[in-house]
């Protein structure tokens, strides 16, 4: 619009014609920025990328089986020695309420059983904020609702779990642990295919280079991974050897894992008395003591673990001894057969029930780690013998346990080649991580 201030010594007729020229410019140009600016302020109003004169579909915010958006919801967590009468009275539920509550839930809730951490939602609506519903997720399986409004009735709704069968495979390169985190799967997997193998791998002895594969259940909730499920199968390669662990559950009492000929994996001993440790100190006849400070020999092995890490049972077996010596500190001895005895020292405590006549099984928490006796630092000293004398036992050859029945061989190799198979597909990922190691390998005893 500049130009109408331009022209020099303008006529009257001129004058006009740019007057009403300049006018039509204007107006041309006026309305097209309030179209723009029309059209830019309604589209701002709308939700973004969607044509206009369509109606934006708001989707409702479901949880717990609630459209959250016809509720005003507050989440929280459970606090330290916090009781329900507590949360329930700051929104105005009164204590006959919640004592009606407690009676009424008895068979689906002890209400004494929130635990400090999990999760709780309040739902009302009403605008003093008197609760309508109180709902208490204690783990991503389950959650239960109370009905603060007339009822006063507690529902337990278990979500539903999708199993999916997945594979994965890797290539050790420190530990199973560090492995199994720089392939992005999970310790509870690690520990599952542990628990299929533990009769057959040492997982404290294993080599740079080993090979895994595992054919496995994953859950999910509601399109989300929540956990390892079942070990169907697994391989492992450790040097030359290759073991497998098929699950096998054709009937109640041939039920477990199998090698490849069915022969039961848990008719041995376990390969250690606890999990994710490591040997401190081999079995060695030629030792210098490091707290006696004299050479003595060392008739056990010994697994570094922290503080009240479980002890298991690594066969089952008669608890012969449950007692405190000086040395052992606080030890069990179990006598599984004729030929063989176990022996854990240096515990913290024994578990409940672990006295001497008491049976255990397999697998089975006897006790937990500590130092008591002649110990530098938490571990437990695994002692191995075989006709009364002290044994290696990652030393010891025992012969092979039957297989199966031959009736159910031919089933039981049916579900072997499938799950073969799939292992066979299964492609083993070399990922290797940097890390840097400042563990302080200390010795002890
Ligand atoms: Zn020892």
């Amino acid at each position: 619009m500049s130009n109408t201030k331009s022209s020099p010594k303008p006529n009257p007729i001129l004058k006009t014609g740019i007057w009403v020229l300049a006018a039509i410019v204007c107006g041309v140009a006026f309305s097209y920025f309030f179209k723009q600016s029309k059209a830019q302020s309604s589209l701002a109003a709308a939700v973004p990328e969607v044509d206009l004169g369509e109606f934006p579909i708001v989707e409702p915010t479901l949880k717990y089986g609630f459209a959250l958006d016809t509720f005003v919801s507050i989440e929280a967590m459970i606090q330290p020695n916090e009781f329900l009468g507590d949360i329930l009275g700051r929104y105005h539920v009164d204590y006959a309420a919640v004592d009606q509550l407690a009676q009424n839930s008895k068979e689906v809730f002890d209400i004494r059983n929130l635990r400090a951490g999990k999760p709780y939602m309040i739902l009302t609506k009403d605008t003093s904020l008197r609760a309508d519903y109180f709902i208490y997720e204690p783990s991503v399986y389950e959650y239960y609702v109370f009905d603060l409004k007339n009822e006063l009735q507690v529902e337990h709704v278990k979500r539903p779990i999708e199993k999916r069968i997945q594979t994965a495979g890797g290539s050790i390169q420190s530990s199973l642990w560090q492995t199994m985190v720089d392939n992005d799967l999970s310790f509870e997997l690690a520990s599952k295919m542990e628990d299929a193998l533990q009769w057959s791998i040492d997982f404290h002895h294993l080599q740079k280079g080993d090979e895994f594969k595992v054919v496995y259940e994953q859950n999910y909730i509601e399109g989300q991974e929540v956990g390892a499920g079942r070990v169907h199968a697994a391989y492992y390669r450790n040097y030359d050897n290759n073991y497998y662990a098929i699950w096998y559950d054709g009937s109640e009492e041939h039920e477990g894992y199998y090698d490849q000929e069915g022969r039961p994996m848990n008719k041995g001993f376990l390969k250690a008395p606890v999990k994710y440790s490591r040997i401190s100190s081999g079995f060695n006849p030629n030792r210098f003591h490091p707290i006696l400070k004299r050479r003595r020999p060392h008739l056990g092995t010994d697994y570094a673990a922290p503080y009240g890490t479980p002890i298991f049972a690594v066969g089952d077996g008669v608890v012969s001894k449950a007692a405190y010596t000086r040395g052992n500190g606080n030890y069990v001895k179990i006598r599984h057969d004729k030929t063989y005895e176990t022996q854990y020292l240096h515990m913290q405590k024994f578990a409940p029930g672990v006295t001497p006549g008491v049976h255990v099984k397999q697998g089975q928490i006897i006790g937990y780690v500590g130092s008591t006796g002649l110990a530098t630092g938490p571990h437990v000293c695994f002692r191995f013998w075989k006709n009364g004398k002290q044994v290696n036992h990652l030393k010891l050859e025992f012969p092979p346990p039957a297989p199966l029945p031959d009736e159910v061989l031919p089933a039981f190799y049916e579900v072997r080649d499938e799950y073969l198979k799939q292992l066979e597909t299964v492609e083993v990922k070399h990922i290797v991580v940097e890390h840097d190691t400042d563990e302080a390998e200390k010795e002890k005893s």
